[in-house]
């Protein structure tokens, strides 16, 4: 029940020489397949998930090409997946989001590239890092470090893009080293167009089959001895060859300027911003003419010593783009430069300045705005010659606009943090714990990623930490022994099948744990995109019925606890929110020891209104009844305390001016967008709020009993009305 990427399916099918219109993450898919890849995995996450959810959509023609997709239950399954390009000439690819994807796959990575590869392995990454990102913030540059691992940043156009991962490969092949594609979230969403080429059938594949394992060779195994072995030979076999096949490809591109003097060496998914900022300066045109010399590095680990030495020779002064800390890229091309000035010839290099960090900021996003900053420092120092008036208007412009506005709202602009979905599932639940922390206090509640995490949020403003994907139950392991009262761990089925099942419970049931554990089971990983899981619904529970389980499967998150041994397990649907409450409230205070497990049931409500649309549009087109639930305040009955509002924070339910000219403050109001979940009722209900919500039901292609009902009611309630 996935969102349907047919369009996207059939621009991979494209042949030599057609056109490829589309987003960035898009053509490092069809350039998998040009590139004869065999296998694929991965595991979903923004800003690359296009990437698996489409080839799992396509599987079909997968099938055509030979190739095997796999949908990894987390990264590190999707890192071991790589594990067959060891010992096979096999293609292969992997994607996750990164940091905290490549921190999940590191221990595989680790012995992948101890190992080496003999077919090309290319893990596509989102660096998720900057104002969009979603996750704590780092850089996968480190991983590659230590695991030497090349890695490409290509720059943020689709041809680039598409060169690179059939480069990626064969640099793979040339180093026997693993490549992490690092594809920023502008280079994933970047829009463009690229010739394509045919797509080429694996040589070693799902259709043509090797007829023997490959043959014992302790070399290939990740192991003492040979790990010492392995361990040398990063360094003196496969790092000269990555540099000589990265050398001779020509992936770095050196773009030539008039301004010969002074240079910039940027990361090659900075050029667009780069190039954005030069133009704001009045240095650069939109089609990429810029008068000072720019070495673009596609690849950013490792580097050619004598690409930046050649670079760098005769410059007063080099500028190093590199976002995000610390400034490896800075210190590596310092050391290079260090070492190349005691080379005969190469003495000139000593009067080249380096700067980077010091005119730019050390942590967060580069945009063009930061970059334009860090240029009007440095071309003022170096480049004096030339006219950068046009930037400094710019950013006092910029600057300006931020004080009046500033100035008009006479308050920093509040914060407009992501909320639950209108509807959701799980806000009905954190509605509850707020009842419960009425009647016992405050708990320590462990939150996790996902979907619940909008729960740290107002209204709620729950949560006390986040220590990674299915990791409260195990982040609460310590606190809870030194608290009073009961801790409470919160995880999404997702985040249960990814880490938390071994993570959390197991630990648990070997410690003897006395934690609450409350599992959101909406039925897919709905924070990455709602893609299915192990224990999702069975396609056959399209129905409408909305309080029912959302799991169909023997494979259930509830015979799972069994066989670990939990033995307090509740299953309650989360927008009965009395019962919910009753239910915590016995969890954080029953006497049976060891962990209490709560299972929260309820549809991702955006995957039920993607279910149900279509069952609806066929209902109403043949004519049949169709009834849907609404909510609503009476005006005349809401005194405008808004405790509703606090205790729910549903999108639909805003405010609106009172037609009581007794009533100073808005009344509740539930806008159209309401799909009738029925929290409000459930909240007025739970919380002993007040009778001002009332439920409707919308009725569409009515019969000859509604049409009589309707008729019915209104001429009651005409006769109640005072004329
Ligand atoms: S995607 Fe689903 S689970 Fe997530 S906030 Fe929306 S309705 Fe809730
Ligand atoms: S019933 Fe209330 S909580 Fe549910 S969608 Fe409508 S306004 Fe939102």
């Amino acid at each position: 029940m996935e969102r349907q990427f047919n369009a996207e399916i059939e621009s991979l099918k494209l042949g030599e020489g057609e056109t490829f219109h589309g987003e960035g993450i898009l053509a490092v898919t069809k350039a998998l397949l040009q590139s004869g890849v065999s296998y694929v995995g991965g595991y979903q996450g923004a800003p690359v998930s296009h990437l698996l959810d489409v080839m799992v959509q396509a599987r079909d023609y997968m099938n055509e090409l030979g190739v095997h997709v796999e949908a990894c239950t987390n990264e590190a399954s999707a890192a071991a997946m790589l594990g067959a390009s060891i010992n096979y000439p096999a293609r292969g690819a992997v994607t996750w989001k990164s940091i905290v994807g490549t921190n999940v796959a590191s221990d595989a990575l680790t012995y992948l590239s101890s190992a080496g590869v003999q077919g090309g392995a290319l893990i596509v990454v989102g660096e998720d890092y900057g104002e969009g990102a979603s996750v704590a913030q780092e850089r996968t540059h480190a991983v590659a470090m230590k695991s030497s691992l090349w890695m490409l940043d290509p720059r943020p156009n689709l041809a680039t893009i598409a060169h690179l991962v059939e480069c990626g490969f064969e640099l793979s092949e040339a180093s026997n080293t693993p490549v992490i594609m690092d594809l920023r979230i502008r280079t994933c969403h970047v829009h463009g167009s690229f010739v394509t080429k045919a797509n080429r059938a694996p040589a070693l594949s799902t259709r043509n089959l090797q007829a023997d394992a490959a043959r014992f060779d302790y070399e290939h195994i990740a192991h003492p001895p040979a790990t010492f072995r392995q361990e040398k030979l990063k360094s003196s076999v496969r790092l000269p060859a990555a540099r000589r096949y990265i050398r001779e490809r020509q992936l770095n591109e050196l773009f030539a300027g008039s301004e010969a003097g002074v240079g910039i060496i940027c990361q090659g998914g900075l050029y667009n911003n780069l190039l954005r900022a030069l133009q704001l300066i009045g240095l650069a045109d939109a089609f990429g003419q810029c008068c000072i010399p720019m070495l673009v590095l596609n690849v950013v680990y490792p580097l050619v010593p004598e690409e930046i030495t050649g670079f760098c020779s005769g410059k007063a002064a080099v500028l190093v783009l590199e976002e995000g800390q610390p400034e490896f890229i800075e210190q590596e091309i310092a050391t290079i430069l260090r070492r190349a000035v005691e080379e005969p010839g190469m003495e000139g290099l000593a009067q080249t300045r380096l700067h980077g960090k010091d005119l730019l900021i050390m942590a967060g996003e580069y945009t063009a705005e930061v970059i334009v900053h860090g240029l009007l420092g440095f071309l003022a120092k170096h480049a004096p010659q030339l006219d950068i008036a046009s930037g400094t208007r710019w950013c006092e412009a910029v600057d300006a606009v931020r004080a009046r506005a500033a100035g008009l709202l006479g308050a920093p602009l509040p914060p407009r943090p992501p909320n639950f979905c209108v509807g959701c599932p799980e806000r009905p639940v954190f509605a509850a714990i707020k009842l419960v922390e009425r009647d016992i206090g405050k708990r320590h509640i462990a939150a996790d990623i996902g979907c619940h995490s909008f729960a740290t949020f107002a209204p709620f403003s729950l949560g006390n930490s986040i220590l990674g994907y299915g990791m409260s139950l195990a982040s609460s392991a310590g606190v809870a022994p030194m608290l009073a009262g009961r801790s409470l761990a919160i995880m999404g089925d997702g985040g249960f099948w990814h880490n938390g099942f071994l993570s959390g419970v197991a630990s648990n049931q070997l410690n003897g744990g006395d934690a609450v554990l409350l599992i959101m089971k909406n039925g897919y990983t709905s924070a990455t995109g709602t893609q299915e899981l192990v224990s999702s619904p069975h396609e056959e529970s399209a129905e409408l019925i909305q309080e029912k389980s959302t799991v169909r499967s023997e494979r259930t998150i509830e015979n799972t606890l069994r066989g670990a041994g939990v033995t307090w397990l509740r299953n309650v649907y989360t927008y009965r929110v009395a019962d919910m409450a009753k239910t915590l409230k016995e969890a954080f205070t029953t006497a049976a020891p060891g962990l209490k497990v709560i299972v929260a049931e309820g549809e991702c409500q955006l995957e039920r209104q993607r279910r149900i649309r279509p069952i609806l549009a066929r209902l109403l087109g043949s004519g049949q009844r169709v009834v849907r639930t609404r909510f609503g305040v009476d005006d005349d009955t809401c005194s405008g305390d808004h405790s509703c509002i606090r205790l729910s924070g549903c999108p639909s339910l805003t405010l609106k001016a009172s037609t009581d000219p007794l009533k100073v403050d808005p009344v509740a109001h539930v806008n159209h967008s309401c799909v009738g979940c029925g929290l409000c009722g459930e909240v007025a209900h739970a919380a002993v709020l007040c009778p001002s919500f009332y439920r409707a039901e919308i009725v569409q292609n009515p019969n000859a009993w509604d049409r009589y009902l309707a008729r019915l009611r209104a001429m009651v309630i005409g006769w109640l009305q005072p004329a």
